[in-house]
């Protein structure tokens, strides 16, 4: 099925104003409000369409793309592309905007009579965790064993909140729906809403004797040790998520999850860049001029690497795959060294003589091939 113009589903012309959308909006929104169209599946999507129109013709940077575009222009960003729908929960977190905040609450509690009710489902809150990390944790990946403070279930009710025997009971206030439904008088007729049962919480069940470890919660202050495993080539800053890891709930609810923030250990030789490690290594005039090999520090020791004779100092060589795997799996990073010709800062009279005479030699003077860009050529290179 085609979707309909969105000014046409408000009914308004292109130039309406804000004003007339949103009385326009307001009017349908009542009509095919689901309290008062209870199990009519045409009103709902009656409903739900004139909420998307509005949506859209209320924002002036989606109003310019519908208005150029169409609906194909609503894709992505717009977030009802390809025929996908508002949820009620999106419907009803706009109604304070156009009914005023009284009503907000109202509406957004009124849907809950759909399908035998909501019952709220507890749900324990996240932990957050700070661990540091060397580069060699982070080149192979680590487990991590951690203790932590937190909430669990507590073991006298094995987490019901109820003391032994009493049990939980079905709330008489809701009748276990965990929301209770009024009819209220207001400036738009009468309108049927329904809000959380302030008996149970939402929940639908109600304890009797409360156990008296945990004074009903179902949760105590403890410790757990949990493990969890760290992949190979996370960063600073990255936060893995661990389900399930995080506080209990309250009475058997769903526990929060544990976020593990990564810190990176500073290196005293290497600079990560990316997946890349960066090595900053001086080399004596004589050793550039003459070639030698030396020793480069790596992840887990060190590497032996030429210094080719005639080496310009500002010269970047390559350690191949001596980096830091990626995250994601997409191979490995290198070792880049960057050869500095160290100049001696002080010299005695012997090397001065020395320098005096080679100074003059025509093998001193510089003469840069092709192959001995400048720093500013490789930047260029390196930028294009
Ligand atoms: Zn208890
Ligand atoms: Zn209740």
């Amino acid at each position: 099925m085609s979707k309909r113009d969105y000014y046409d589903v408000l009914g308004v012309s292109k130039n309406a104003s804000p004003e007339e959308l949103k009385k326009a909006y307001r009017k349908l929104a009542i009509k095919y409000h689901p309290d008062k169209n209870p199990d009519d599946k045409v009103s709902e999507e009656k409903f739900k369409e004139a909420a998307e129109a509005y949506e859209v013709l209320s924002d002036s940077n989606k109003k310019a793309r519908y208005d150029q575009y169409g609906h194909a222009g609503m894709g992505g960003a717009g977030g009802f592309g390809g025929g996908q729908h508002m949820s009620m929960d999106d419907i009803f977190s706009h109604f304070g905007d156009i009914f005023g905040g009284a009503f907000g609450g109202g509406f957004g509690g009124g849907f809950g009579g759909q399908g035998g009710g909501r019952r709220r489902v507890n749900r324990g809150t996240n932990l957050r965790v700070k661990v540091k990390l060397n580069l060699k944790e982070i080149a192979n990946g680590v487990e991590k064993k951690i203790k932590l403070n937190k909430y669990v279930g507590c073991d006298t009710c094995s987490g019901t909140g109820a003391e032994r025997g009493s049990g939980q009971s079905t709330c008489q206030r809701c009748h276990g729906r965990g929301q209770i439904t009024q009819v209220t008088n207001t400036f738009l007729g009468q309108m049927q809403t329904a809000s959380t049962c302030p008996e149970c919480n939402g929940e639908g069940k109600v304890i009797k004797n409360h156990c008296k470890s945990c004074y009903g919660n179902g949760i105590v202050k403890g410790e757990e040790v949990v493990n969890f495993k760290i992949p190979a080539g996370v960063a600073e800053g990255m936060q893995l998520s661990i389900s399930g890891k995080g506080n209990m709930a309250a009475r058997g609810g769903v526990a929060g999850d544990l976020l593990v923030l990564i810190e990176e250990e500073d290196h005293p030789d290497l600079i990560r860049d990316g997946n890349n490690l960066l090595y900053d290594l001086y080399v004596n005039f004589a050793d550039a001029a003459l070639g030698n090999s030396t020793d480069v520090p790596t992840i887990d020791g060190k590497a032996r690497i030429k210094i080719a004779a005639g080496t310009q100092g500002g010269r970047v060589l390559r350690l191949k795959g001596k980096g830091l795997p990626d995250v994601n799996g997409y191979g490995r990073g290198d070792i880049l060294v960057n050869v500095n010709v160290w100049t001696p800062k002080t010299l005695s009279k012997e090397e001065k003589d020395i320098l005096e005479k080679l100074k003059t030699s025509p093998n001193f003077k510089p003469s840069p091939s092709s192959k001995d860009k400048s720093y500013f050529d490789r930047m260029r290179e390196f930028f294009s």
